[in-house]
């Protein structure tokens, strides 16, 4: 994707109060960040973990997404799927989060939840360039699978937006 400006992405933001936005922490080594590589720009706020950012261009504009997940206590064993591009990983490394809708339905308490990896690196797993720590089903290239993690990330994005 092309670059960001650390302002593009604070004023994106489609279901997020602005103090919410205020307090987010941009993410780690944002000056490093290998954008050719990636389809979205995710991260967790490493003040509060329990926070997720998703921020995507689309249609020549830049949405953002605030999730939230909820840490469990509860030891948790076997495997999960991303609904984003679909890497396979240990239970763990999945993550339910959940995105408060836009506008008055938000507002309202209505949130979309879907599984995504926990540290919000979808593009770097479906390239190779960081390890899932379980064998991979899938067999097709990383450019197709690049395709439907665009694809699966608009119709999430839509459904915030919605
Ligand atoms: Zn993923």
């Amino acid at each position: 994707m092309e670059p960001l400006s650390i302002d593009e992405i604070k004023g994106s933001f489609v279901n997020s109060t602005r103090s919410l936005v205020k307090a987010m922490t941009p993410p780690p080594g944002f000056t490093e960040l290998p954008w050719e590589s990636l389809d979205y720009l995710g991260w967790r706020d490493p003040k509060a973990p329990n926070r997720g950012y998703l921020v995507v261009r689309r249609d020549g504009g830049v949405t953002g997404i605030a999730l939230n997940t909820q840490a469990t206590s509860k030891p948790r064993r076997g495997t999960g799927l991303c609904d984003l591009c679909n890497t396979a990983h240990q239970i763990t490394d999945v993550a339910l989060f959940a995105a408060r809708r836009a506008g008055p339905a938000g507002r309202a308490g209505n949130t979309v939840g879907t599984y995504i990896c926990a540290d919000l690196a979808c593009s770097l797993y479906l390239r190779g360039l960081r390890d899932p720590e379980v064998p991979q089903g899938e067999t097709i290239s990383p450019e197709l699978r690049a395709d439907r993690l665009t694809t699966r990330l608009d119709t999430f994005v839509t459904r915030v937006l919605a």
